[in-house]
């Protein structure tokens, strides 16, 4: 019996070779019709026997194309409708967008095999994708995803390019990113005059390798921003690229030229080579335990026993990685604190004096992002996200949200992002970084203007952290003012807090909140961060905390470790502040601290003052460092010979005993390395003391400190069986989380 059928599919869809594939199990079952993309994913209609149409179902929700993610989809039998053949309808935009936004992918493997061989057409042009792999949230200027709807569309495609586009046996058919060398973007070379480097085609990345080889610092344009180049091995061009890029400590990130180079200089586990291959294609922290290669470790990561690496994404990456037998330091094309750069004419202005020279090309970049950092911890494989950018962005997909306002949720401060809910699907924008900078601020403007542009939604509802001074607060008032939205204040750890029960959909439960980290607005307008919040019967309870101490001297105590020591150090640590200041300064500050009202619950200023105390660090000369550094001093830790420095109590527990204690085992002389694993373990011990003593079952970990790896690794070894521990899986544990949690806050807490 012949019949026609109305198949629906929603998530992420377009862009993924979807209708390609369509058109192929079509084929193989004798359907006709027609697929299209429309603005909530695709449309199939099929008219042919039943029971084919039926097993074309079946294998499409079962086996999608590789890079999709079904999150809905449907089948309706409808009037019977006549078709001549099968076909693939271009598709119009005609509606409000309401689907995924596709994420950029990978190069994949069979790209990679044609820029490698000399026979195929594509052979060494950078640019190579297929509907598997590419560019694509990246050159997204509306939707649906079609190719006049990315800035590929300057590109026309040439007659073999078109052959391919419209050939259903090709890999190719209709994949929209489609381009080669002749129709496609062309790479130039220039230096940092902008005058043009003379060289064909085919020498262009030898030459790029051999520059490098000498000690250039090359800024390269990517698909999805610059990325600042020079060889991983050679000591002065690092300390160059260190000095013109203002950045003293905070590592680089090196790419490999190829896994079997990476595998043969560090051990690496299943999880890692996953995720070092996969279509994200993540920096990995890995650990340098065991290190073999000739990498200037102390330039790329001074004081680190660890390494970010990654392996080429791009065919741009891959074509310069197979001329070069080093590693790279591949960093963000940016200067200290500002945002990746993705414009031709803005790298030759702010990275002339940092860049030799710029391989630049026309492809216009909608939406810069950098690269995303993860780790998996050492003992436990748990996966911590440090930074959710390119590869993930900016769908969240694993979340049932049933509102009909237009939420947006401008985060935090200084990770921020931004949350949008416009339509039936969540999005949470990539990294945008601190907001103290000015031409942060700018692009953080900019994607929340492309948000509301690219959804043709303005927010009706519009969420911001409780501090008064963050910028994102500030522009979210103002965003508020202009779009008659609605003003919500949401309090820092709560939305911490949420973000965690968000992710894991734990709002029927009772569940305990920890969140630590560096500093937030606190409820009683102290600055909270080691926190301890209830959850139950969508209300959010503060019910412990660490003994508060003193706040001193503003951002300089985030700044100076020294200061965080000075705040909770007791009488007995005279001689070592003594070290420390200078006797006016410990005048200043004592007055200071006797007329002081400001206190701090702040678990990232504890981690400074024991980083202090140990003599490990004063100053902090990126985000976070002394807390890296006191985690990089750990040999290794065995939990049954690690001991305790304080107790929790029912209200908390207290950083000055912490401090004390440490104090002295320190004059004990005992070894830093013990010290720093009995801090830490403290840490886990008191969590777990404090959840038990109020028998919780659940308890959810958020907040920056819990990026610390060996603290996860502890909680993981010590949790008593009945205990459930949650870390975050799909965003990170730091402030980048809080514009989703800001969402899920006003979702979901009543009081
Ligand atoms: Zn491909
Ligand atoms: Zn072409």
């Amino acid at each position: 019996m012949i019949k026609t059928y109305l198949i629906s599919i929603s998530g992420q869809v377009q862009g993924v070779g979807f209708r390609p594939y369509v058109y192929s199990l079509a084929t193989e079952f004798s359907l006709l019709g027609e697929v299209s993309n429309n603005e909530n994913g695709v449309i199939i209609i099929l008219t042919g026997i039943q029971k084919n149409i039926q097993q074309l179902y079946q294998k499409l929700i079962n086996f999608p194309p590789p890079v999709s993610k079904i999150k809905q989809h449907s089948i309706l039998e409808i009037e019977l409708k006549e078709f001549q053949d099968f076909s693939i309808v271009p598709s119009n935009k005609n509606g409000q967008l309401n689907l995924p936004l596709t994420p950029d992918f990978a190069i994949c493997d069979d790209c990679k095999n044609d820029i490698e061989n000399k026979e195929n057409k594509r052979f060494n042009y950078p640019f190579t994708t297929c509907v598997n792999c590419g560019p694509r949230y990246a050159i997204t200027q509306t939707f649906p995803f079609e190719r006049n709807h990315t800035s590929i569309n300057e590109f026309p495609m040439c007659k073999s390019c078109l052959n391919e586009y419209s050939n259903p046996a090709n890999r190719r058919f209709h994949s929209q990113t489609n381009t080669c060398a002749t129709c496609g973007i062309q790479l130039t070379l220039v230096n940092n005059f902008n005058e043009e480097v003379e060289i064909e085609n085919s020498e262009l990345f030898n030459k790029i390798a051999d520059l490098l080889s000498k000690g250039n610092i090359i800024a390269i344009k990517n698909t999805s921003g610059y990325l600042l180049c020079c060889n991983a091995e050679d000591i002065k061009a690092i300390q160059k690229l260190r000095d013109k890029k203002h950045r003293p400590n905070k590592p680089f990130a090196v790419l490999y030229p190829s896994l079997e180079m990476l595998k043969n200089e560090v051990e690496l586990n299943e999880k890692q080579l996953k995720s070092l291959k996969s279509s994200e294609r993540p920096i990995n922290i890995i650990s340098l335990k065991n290190y073999t290669g000739n990498i200037a470790l102390h330039q790329v990561a001074p004081r680190l026993n660890q390494l970010g690496v990654m392996l080429p994404y791009t065919g741009i990456l891959q074509l310069l990685a197979n001329e070069i037998n080093f590693p790279i330091v591949a960093t963000s094309g940016n200067i200290h604190g500002s945002p990746i750069i993705s414009k031709n004419e803005e790298a030759l202005e702010k990275l002339s004096n940092v860049a030799n020279y710029f391989l630049q090309h026309n492809l216009k970049i909608e939406y810069p992002q950098d690269d995303s950092v993860l780790k998996f911890s050492q003992k436990f494989n748990q996966e911590i996200l440090f930074r959710r950018s390119r590869g993930y962005v900016p769908n969240y997909l694993k979340v049932e949200i049933d509102s009909q306002e237009k939420i947006m949720a401008m985060g935090a401060h200084l990770k921020s992002t931004i949350a949008f809910y416009p339509n039936e699907n969540l999005y949470v924008s990539q990294y945008i970084g601190n907001l103290d900078s000015f031409d942060v601020y700018n692009r953080f403007v900019q994607t929340s203007n492309a948000f509301t542009s690219i959804f043709e939604q303005q927010p009706e509802v519009v969420l911001v952290d409780k501090h008064p001074l963050y910028q994102s607060t500030q522009y979210g008032k103002e965003l508020a003012k202009k779009t008659n939205s609605k003003l919500i204040e949401i309090q820092h750890h709560k939305a911490h807090f949420t973000a965690i029960l968000g992710e894991y959909n734990l709002f029927h439960e009772k569940v305990l909140g920890v969140v630590f980290d560096g500093t937030g607005y606190g409820d009683d307008s102290n600055v909270w961060g080691g926190e301890f919040l209830n959850y139950e019967n969508n209300s959010i309870e503060r019910i412990g905390q660490i003994e508060n101490f003193d706040w001193l001297l503003g951002d300089k105590m985030s700044k100076e470790p020294r200061v965080s020591l000075f705040a909770l150090a007791s009488e007995e640590m005279k001689p070592i502040i003594e070290e420390k200041f200078t006797s006016s300064e410990i005048k200043n500050y004592t007055y200071l601290k006797s007329q002081n009202k400001l206190k701090t619950s702040s678990v990232g200023r504890l981690f400074d003052a024991v980083a202090s105390l140990l003599n490990i660090t004063d100053y902090n000369s990126y985000e976070g460092e002394a807390a890296i550094l006191l985690e990089n001093n750990i040999s290794a830790y065995n939990l049954k010979n690690c001991r305790k420095y304080t107790s929790a109590t029912s209200q908390g527990f207290s950083g000055i005993e912490i401090i004390k204690n440490i104090h002295k085992d320190l004059l004990k002389g005992e070894q830093l390395s013990f010290i720093i694993s009995n801090f830490l373990y403290t840490l886990a011990c008191a969590i777990l003391e404090f959840a038990q003593s109020k028998n919780y079952t659940k308890i959810t970990l958020s907040g920056g400190v819990f990026q610390n790896s060996t603290l996860v690794d502890m909680l993981i070894e010590l949790k008593p069986k009945g205990i459930n521990l949650y870390f975050h899986k799909d965003l990170s544990p730091n402030d980048e989380n809080i514009s989703f949690g800001q969402l899920m806050y006003y979702l979901h807490i009543k009081n």
